[in-house]
Parts: C-alpha cells; sequence; structure tokens
C-alpha cells in the first residue's frame, strides 16, 4: 500500500516506519522537524530494507499538501504529526488547536481532493479525563482536562464525521502510556529539554543528567501512594498501526480502539523496574502532586484484541530494557547518524 505518515521522524513515528517498511508498503513521510531530526529517517534505512520518500514540510501548509498528494497518491494516512506537551497546551492554546485540529481538517482535505479514504489517527487516552470507572472502554465520556486533550476530542469528532459517507475510515488509536525504545537502540525517544513523562526523566537520572526523580506524590489512593498508568510499548504500539490499516481497508466509517496493555504500574514500580534493567539506583524524592493529575489510568484493550487482532506482546522488563539501551548508547539524542 501507498501510505502517507504525517510527523514520521518522531518517536511513535519511527518506530512505525520500520514496521511498515518490513511489510513492504511505499512510504512517504511529511515531518516539518519541529520536534524531530532528519537523523531519523537515516537511522530507519539502516534498520530496513526500503527507503520512504521524505517530504520536509507543515501539514497546515495546503500547497504542500497537495504537491504530496498528487505526486504520491496515498491509498491511507497514518497521522502522528501534532504537539503533544499537556503543560504547553495550557500555555499556547491556540497554537494546539492550530496544529492538532487545523492541520488535521487541512490534512482531510488534501485527502478528499484525491480520493484517499483512509486514516489513522493518534488520539490518547487522555480524552477521557477524571475515570467515571476502570478500566476505561472506548464508551467511556470523554471529558479531557487539557487543550491538549480538547485537540484530540475535537479531531477524533472531525474524523468521525468525515468518516460518515464515500466508503472511507478513520481508526482512533487511543493510546496509553508509550514508552521503550527499538531492540536496536537505535531509535527511541529523545525529548527536548527537561523530560515532562516518567520514563525518560528515569532514565535521565540513571545515566547522570538529571540528579534525581521527583515523584509527584505519594499520597494517592493507590497500593504504594503513586500514581498508576497503563504503560505500552512503542513497538506494540508501532505494530497497532499496521494492524489499524488492515482494519480501515476492510472497514468504513470510524472506530476507536484503546492501544494499552490492560495492566496498571505505579511510578514505584517503574522505578524498580528501571533499577533492575540497569543495575543503577535511580534517587527520589516526593514532591507536591502534579497539577491536573489522575491517581490511575488503565485501558480496556479487549476490543483492539479483537476487531484488530492486536495483543501487546513486551512486558515491563522489555521496556525498561529498551529504554536503557537506548539512552545509553545515545546520551546526546540524535546527535549524529
Ligand atoms: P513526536 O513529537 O516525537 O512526533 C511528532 C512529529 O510530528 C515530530 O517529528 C514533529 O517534528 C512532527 N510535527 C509536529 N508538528 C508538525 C507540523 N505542523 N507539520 C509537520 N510535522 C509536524 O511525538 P510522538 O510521541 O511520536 O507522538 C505522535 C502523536 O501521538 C502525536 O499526535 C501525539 O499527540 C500522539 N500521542 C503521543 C503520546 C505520547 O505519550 N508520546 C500519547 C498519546 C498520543
Ligand atoms: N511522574 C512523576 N515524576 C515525573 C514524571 C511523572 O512522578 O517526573 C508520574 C506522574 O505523576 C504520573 C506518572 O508518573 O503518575 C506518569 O506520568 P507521565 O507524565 O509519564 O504520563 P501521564 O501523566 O501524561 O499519563
Amino acid at each position: 500500500m501507498r501510505v502517507l505518515v504525517t510527523g514520521g521522524a518522531g518517536y511513535i513515528g519511527s518506530h512505525t516506519l520500520v514496521e511498515l517498511l518490513a511489510l513492504g508498503h511505499d512510504v512517504c513521510v511529511l515531518d516539518d522537524f519541529s520536534n524531530s531530526s532528519p537523523v531519523v529517517i537515516d537511522r530507519v534505512h539502516d534498520l530496513s530494507n526500503g527507503r520512504v520518500i521524505l517530504v520536509e514540510g507543515d501539514v497546515r501548509n495546503d500547497d504542500t499538501l497537495k504537491a504530496l498528494m498528487q505526486d504520491f497518491r496515498p491509498e491511507a494516512v497514518i497521522h502522528f504529526a501534532g504537539l503533544k506537551a499537556v503543560g504547553e497546551s495550557m500555555a499556547r492554546p491556540i497554537s494546539y488547536y492550530d496544529v492538532n485540529v487545523n492541520g488535521t481538517l487541512r490534512l482531510l482535505r488534501a485527502m478528499d481532493k484525491v480520493g484517499c479514504k483512509k486514516i489513522i489517527f493518534s488520539s490518547s487516552a487522555t480524552v477521557y479525563g477524571e475515570p467515571q470507572y476502570l478500566p476505561y472502554d472506548e464508551a467511556h465520556p470523554l471529558n479531557p482536562t487539557s487543550v491538549y486533550g480538547r485537540t484530540k476530542m475535537m479531531s477524533e469528532q472531525i474524523l468521525a464525521d468525515w468518516a460518515g459517507s464515500d466508503g472511507r475510515a478513520a481508526i482512533l488509536l487511543r493510546y496509553f502510556n508509550p514508552v521503550g525504545a527499538h531492540a536496536s537502540a537505535r531509535l527511541g525517544e529523545h525529548p527536548d529539554g527537561p523530560p515532562n513523562n516518567l520514563m525518560p526523566f528515569i532514565a535521565q537520572v540513571a545515566i547522570g543528567k538529571r540528579a534525581r526523580l521527583a515523584v509527584f506524590g505519594d499520597d494517592y489512593d493507590t497500593p504504594d501512594g503513586t500514581g498508576k498508568r497503563d504503560y505500552i510499548h512503542v513497538v506494540d504500539l508501532a505494530r497497532a498501526h499496521v494492524s489499524a490499516l488492515d482494519y480501515a481497508v476492510e472497514n468504513n466509517g470510524s472506530q476507536a480502539f484503546n492501544i494499552g496493555t490492560g495492566a496498571s504500574l505505579s511510578v514505584r514500580e517503574m522505578v524498580a523496574a528501571f533499577e533492575a534493567a540497569s543495575g543503577k539506583t535511580i534517587p527520589c524524592e516526593v514532591t507536591k502532586r502534579r497539577e491536573g493529575d489522575i491517581a490511575s489510568m488503565q485501558a480496556d484493550p479487549s476490543l483492539a484484541n479483537e476487531k484488530l487482532g492486536w495483543t501487546a506482546t513486551h512486558d515491563l522488563n522489555d521496556m525498561a530494557q529498551s529504554a536503557w539501551a537506548w539512552q545509553s548508547a545515545n546520551p546526546d539524542g540524535y546527535s549524529k547518524s
């Protein structure tokens, strides 16, 4: 299949490229490298037999989209390009609505012009907001508590309306917490500045870049008092996109899927797993709760298991070991190819 991947140089996109190329798909990447590096694409090529066509540009640029659509004629799109920092979204809401919602609208319009009818969208478990029950299933009400979450919910609604006719399909993948890295240690997550997320922060403490982990509260209603999340290995997540592509080809309309393992782990459990994988001690200091944090989040992934034929196969040890292998082999991220 000819697949356009927006944001393909990013953390999740790059792992997905490897999976798509391994299956022999023709892949075009559109990325403006606002949060990634072209070196990523070199590394994807080193790990693959195929090559991607790279277009450097902004997903909101109609001229870029038009030329790309006419030249490449994608049969399906995987739409990763977007802004993803929850805190920043509250400080810069217009940028987030513009890139995430307007970017999605422009992409759909460009797809319509060439009759491309299938899209896989990067949504997030954050669309659910404060849990009314756990694990979340896809029918759980949507009540996001941040601008970022609202951009994902609005994009989902636009995509569902778009997919309502003419043989179109929009698959909305609600990711839980992606962690870990490619087994080669050549691809991984490289945050710009201090990491917002737990796993990259722990990795940077382990390598000596940061003195200690701030544990954001140990007085939650959880067994050890720290926050619990459903962590999903990035390679499992990448494979969910490949399964979703097949599903989109065979089905019309829109469908949301939770992409998680169905288990949740506390901050303390993540620290212990990382210490075991790295052989390093992670100094921790309990601080106050982070504003807006939820005590526990957990997916019910049974719909994806059933309908996509997809299941997470990597365990906590794989997550911690691959994250450590990536961090120790690339202390400065993608500084060289
Ligand atoms: P990332 O920042 O590593 O990747 C996003 C990519 O999109 C980057 O390469 C960036 O340069 C590119 N990009 C950003 N704005 C663009 C624009 N206007 N035009 C073209 N390219 C642009 O992020 P990621 O972790 O790989 O996340 C991918 C998607 O998954 C995002 O939409 C994100 O919101 C969503 N998501 C991520 C997580 C997570 O924890 N990583 C969780 C849920 C959902
Ligand atoms: N967390 C923490 N210290 C950090 C980063 C995160 O204690 O430096 C906690 C956070 O409160 C949450 C869990 O780790 O309970 C996962 O946080 P992350 O930001 O990775 O994911 P999200 O909260 O967005 O699901």
